[in-house]
């Protein structure tokens, strides 16, 4: 086992990091009119790396639209700017660069019109198809707000208030909450620097993780009832259709998050969370601890993510799909548990 100190795997991307970063500087400060975009159904570091990004652009008095495809989660209505963010499937109009954050391709983020322009790409997720002018992609990093807390430095732009609390967010989140195996010496350094730039991190942690509605705690609560154990306990099976959602009085983003609350459980090594939506599609969410890799499931599924948190939405009916994932599950945590026996 390497010394904790040298055990992050930048060395590639440290000096891609060196090379791609002032140039992406240098493409933002020739430029002035910006459009911003993330992924579908967005996440916290989808969130907070746009919003980061837009108040670091308008400290630098460029021009800032942001468009994404869905709305952001409702616990997350509330912080700075999530007001400004469009939401729309096309996107026309003049701009001078896309900045695209959280994308592995473009077409993740649900929204058309960026093609044949300026795009500058920022992205940690695996298997990144690099469709921008400009492309930083590091996979070392515990959430894309890493990096963007990386380029708003480079770009000299003092830490606000509002930065801090996008970039944290977008590491709280991302990391399940300092749970998942990306986690390094940065992760915390930057963290430091958000809470002495005004950050709470037990005010933040309330906001994401405690501000529930009664619906949402009886949505959780029917699918954990109705959760199925495998492999001995070490998988854990969720399902969720409209009609579970209607009964509750939920809607989809109400699921965010609760895929994580089965890993509280010793046994358990990985979750997976069938969403059926009412137009046959399957949304499937997979979780998992330590060295179980859920995105090579993923990645057989046309999906993505990361080492313990992936996602792929496969056509039902689910009774002709759930098996042959819940074998590659099994697998993937057979294969964890060797590379980690004490886990
Ligand atoms: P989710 O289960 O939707 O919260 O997604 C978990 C992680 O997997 C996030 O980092 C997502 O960005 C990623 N992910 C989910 N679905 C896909 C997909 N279809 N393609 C690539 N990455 C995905
Ligand atoms: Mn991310």
């Amino acid at each position: 086992m390497m010394p904790l100190g040298t055990m992050n795997h930048t060395a590639t991307s440290s000096s891609e990091r060196t090379v791609v970063v002032p140039r992406i500087c240098d493409a933002i400060r020739s430029r002035q009119r910006f459009l911003l975009t993330s992924h579908a159904r967005p996440d916290g570091d989808s969130i907070g790396s746009q919003l980061a990004m837009a108040y670091a652009l308008d400290a630098l008095g460029k021009r800032v639209r942001l468009v994404n495809a869905d709305p952001a989660p409702d616990h997350y209505r509330e912080f700075p700017g999530v007001d400004r963010i469009e939401i729309a499937s096309a996107v026309d109009g003049d701009a001078d660069a896309v900045i695209v954050m959280e994308c592995s391709d473009l077409s993740r983020t649900g929204v058309s019109g960026f093609d044949g322009r300026f795009i500058i790409n920022i992205d940690h997720h695996a298997g990144n198809r690099m469709y921008g002018s400009l492309n930083w992609h590091d996979e070392s990093a515990a959430a894309c707000g890493e990096m963007v807390f990386d380029l708003i430095q480079a770009l000299g732009i003092p830490l606000t208030y509002e930065i801090a609390t996008h970039i944290y967010l977008a590491i709280l989140t991302d990391t399940g909450a300092f749970h998942h195996s990306n986690i390094t010496p940065r992760t915390f350094d930057i963290c430091r620097q958000t809470v002495e730039a005004g950050v709470e991190p037990a005010a933040m942690a309330r906001r994401v993780f405690d501000s529930n509605s009664f619906g949402k705690l009886k949505l959780i609560g029917a699918l954990l009832d109705s959760m199925e154990l495998v492999h001995e306990g070490r998988l854990a099976v969720l399902y969720m259709d409209d009609a579970m959602l209607a009964a509750c009085g939920c809607t989809y983003n109400d699921t965010e998050g609760v895929i994580n609350l089965p890993l509280t459980a010793r046994e358990i090594q990985a979750v997976v969370f069938f969403k059926a939506t009412s137009g046959g599609e399957i949304r499937v969410s997979l979780r998992s601890k330590y060295d179980v890799d859920v995105r090579m499931v993923a990645n057989q599924y046309g999906g993505g993510g990361h080492k313990n948190a992936s996602g792929f939405t496969v056509s039902g009916p689910l009774s002709a799909v759930r098996g042959p994932i819940i074998d590659k599950i099994v697998h993937a945590i057979d294969e964890g548990l060797q590379t980690r026996p004490s886990a």
